[in-house]
């Protein structure tokens, strides 16, 4: 068993942790000239794995050198309570479409907070999901938070690195680039990008599978994750309108005021979003 936790963590630690299965998006009229990265920044870093993770999400290089993470420490309630008031305005800006046909802005800039010894997400997406996890320990279960925010960087590195990878395979550059796209989200077009999903699983897993949907972990997120902001945001049944597979794992905060209002209605966001748009009050 130790020896296959291992070879798991091997595997993960190769694959940068990233869940290939998590976009099987197959658009790929989205250029990656789109995508040029904050490459700079990180020669700044003292910690490189810390800064790498932490540093500014810009895309546009001519303003990646300055980082705009500064609060990297534990994720606490801001002193301006509005960020956090049940209907707070400052909890309204989470809830947006980040996807393949939505990628987040060039100058989307957020601060992180760390949810554990690794992992970090936006500050506030951050404090909720501490409560989150928190709340679900009163209960008698631990979740682990096995992915959270991902650079843009490290989403461009993470593609390049796939793409030459199947390249040594004997794959042409554009059958690369389509296998590829295929099963990673494309830089700035995932949630994790956002700072805004954590992947969430039981303390002994060390992977994403679907059979998570199984375990009281998922059980009790079911029940819960929508008093802290988050919904599951790739339901089953849903994967033709959000171009993902059903990922019982993935939770993204779109805030405290919206997230009920989403479960409730049975809507994936793109189609929650769509039909209320911005207006819901
Ligand atoms: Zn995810």
């Amino acid at each position: 068993m130790k020896k296959t936790a291992l070879i798991l963590l091997a595997v993960l630690l190769l694959s940068g942790c990233q869940n290939v299965s998590e976009n099987n998006s197959t658009d790929l009229t989205t250029s990656s000239a789109a995508t040029t990265t904050t490459s700079s920044s990180v020669t700044e870093a003292s910690d490189m794995t810390t800064k790498t993770e932490a540093t500014s999400v810009s895309m546009d290089e001519t303003t990646s050198t300055t980082p705009v993470t500064t609060e990297q420490t534990t994720a606490s309630e801001p002193s301006d309570s509005s960020e956090f008031g049940t209907v707070g305005n400052g909890e309204k800006w989470a809830y947006f479409v980040v996807n393949t046909d939505n990628p987040l802005p060039d100058d989307y800039e957020i601060e992180t907070a760390f949810v554990n010894d690794t992992k970090e997400m936006e500050k506030t997406a951050a404090y909720y999901c501490l409560k989150m996890v928190e709340a679900a320990k009163e209960d008698g279960i631990e979740l682990k938070v096995l992915s959270a925010y991902r650079t843009i960087q490290y989403q461009q590195d993470l593609f390049d690195r796939n793409i030459e990878q199947r390249k040594s395979w004997g794959y042409t550059a554009e059958e690369a680039y389509a296998d590829v796209a295929k099963n990673i989200a494309l830089p700035g077009t995932s949630e994790h990008n956002a700072g805004l999903a954590a992947d969430i699983v039981r303390t002994t897993d060390w992977d994403v599978l679907e059979s998570f949907e199984d375990t009281e972990e998922f059980e009790w997120l079911s029940q819960h994750a929508q008093e802290y902001g988050f919904i599951m945001r790739y339901p089953k049944g849903k994967e033709d309108i959000t171009g993902y597979i059903y990922e019982p794992w993935h939770y993204r905060f779109v805030g405290t005021y919206y997230a009920p209002l989403i479960k409730e209605s049975g809507l994936c966001l793109e189609e929650y979003y769509e039909q209320y748009g911005n207006n819901s009050q």
